[in-house]
């Protein structure tokens, strides 16, 4: 696990990149010029993520919605902000902990406690027993993966609830119920003479908490970008497939690596009947891969590899698994966000590196690390646009509000959903293969 110390890089801000492009003191492209608005501006827009890889998606009926933010906060220079939020911090002491996804704007992640992927900030939680408030400066399944493995006394808060995740939000329980039923319709549900039953479902992290106690309340698990291959294994020695949801990619991507072939991977599309597949593909199936996606990694392209190639002679280029295939298979590796920072702190001083994941990260390990070359693949700026709702005015306004001893924006699971879904993950975590 790489939980990294949070480090105050300003110079490589995404934020500031976008401002700097937007006034034409300096070069380079965003993929929308409502970048350099504060997120507050889209809180009561309709049906959009906001601006950035996800603007294209649409947000689901009955996703959270997030009240204005006060004009105090929406007004305030970021200076002042940052101020606010420290003297906040300072105030509440161990009764509060901010957590930081990788992929959080620099000028959120300079105050968190803790900074790491979504799976690693909930154990940090976990960690902090203590603390009346988590702060969880990420996305909404990331809050209540945090509130599922928290103590029952704590608060666990999302500074913005608009900040969900497209991804997750393309496989909803109903959906989902649905495909269950019609394939053991198909399937039927005795297990084979091995004793494994016809289908397991599998969920990759990044989904509602519903979906991890479907997943839970019928014979199947969690897993994250790192052990997917281990949960894979898990799966298959119960199962004679699996159902992959909400990303295909990742699915596809570590399946293929296992050996499956592709023709044994039907693509199961909700809006279709059977999914889009025939009865005779999917009785052959060895996985289900559910019609999901992360638009973020999904700008990343083959042509844009061949590039870095041409440009930096001898670079290494590595891409997340939620990346599509093809991509994949032309990087020189792949992996989780931990194993991308794992590479780069390995490598030899004087390594380039072409990376294929979110742009904070990757601006952040430039920063980090300049004795290597370190760029993203992609040469459009273009954050994930959820993460980059949650902006230091609203980091302030929820911390303000706990010192004056109100909690807003508290992200709670039921646990008619949480112990299913406990289930799910702790599966996850006893298939985990022994730490090297
Ligand atoms: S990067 Fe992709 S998977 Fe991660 S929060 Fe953004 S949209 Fe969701």
């Amino acid at each position: 696990m790489t939980l990294t110390e949070p480090t105050t890089r300003a110079a490589a801000s995404v934020d500031l990149t976008l401002q700097l492009i937007s006034t034409g003191a300096a070069d380079g492209a965003a993929c929308s010029p409502e970048l350099v608005k504060g997120p507050w501006e889209f809180d009561s827009g309709p049906v959009a993520y906001g601006p950035g890889s996800s603007m294209g998606d649409v947000i689901p009926t009955g996703s959270p919605r997030q009240g204005q933010l006060p004009t105090a906060y929406r007004e305030a220079a970021n200076d002042e902000l940052h101020e606010r939020i420290r003297a906040a911090k300072a105030t509440l002491g161990d009764r509060v902990v901010v957590l930081g996804h990788f992929y959080q704007r620099d000028e959120v992640v300079q105050h968190a406690d803790f900074v790491g992927d979504s799976f690693q900030l909930a154990n940090a939680a976990k960690g902090k027993p203590d603390a009346e408030a988590i702060v969880f400066c990420g996305v909404h399944f990331m809050a209540e993966t945090a509130d599922m493995l928290s103590g029952p006394d704590q608060a666990v808060i999302l500074p913005n609830l608009a900040a969900g995740c497209s991804m997750a939000d393309m496989a909803n329980l109903d959906d989902v119920t649905e495909c269950w039923e019609q394939l053991e319709e198909l399937y039927g549900t005795e297990p084979d003479a091995d004793g494994r039953v016809p289908v397991i479902p599998v969920t990759y992290m990044n989904c509602s908490a519903a979906l991890k106690g479907f997943v839970g309340e019928h014979g199947g698990i969690v897993c994250t970008s790192s052990n997917a291959a281990t949960v894979l294994e898990w799966a298959f020695e119960r199962g004679q497939r699996v159902l992959f949801f909400p990303d295909q990619h990742l699915g596809r991507n570590t399946a293929k690596a296992m050996g499956v072939p592709l023709e044994q991977m039907p693509m199961w599309n909700p809006r279709k009947p059977l999914g889009g597949s025939t009865e005779t593909e999917l009785l052959d199936a060895r996985v289900l891969l559910w019609h999901g996606f992360c638009s973020v990694h999904k700008r990343f392209t083959v042509d844009q590899i061949d590039e870095a190639r041409r440009t930096h002679p001898g670079v290494h280029v590595i891409v997340h698994p939620e990346c599509p295939m093809p991509v994949v298979d032309a990087a020189d590796s792949a992996g989780s966000t931990d194993f991308i920072v794992k590479a780069i702190q390995a490598a030899p001083a004087g390594s380039t590196f072409a990376i294929g994941t979110e742009v904070n990260l990757v601006q952040r390990l430039a920063a980090e690390y300049p004795q290597h070359t370190i760029f993203c693949l992609d040469p459009v700026v273009c954050p994930c646009s959820t993460m980059y709702r949650i902006h230091p005015g609203y980091l302030a306004w929820v911390l303000e509000e706990l010192v004056a001893g109100r909690v807003v924006n508290r992200i709670e699971v039921d646990d008619s959903v949480a112990a299913p879904a406990r289930v799910a993950l702790e599966r996850m975590l006893a298939a985990k293969p022994p730490a090297a």
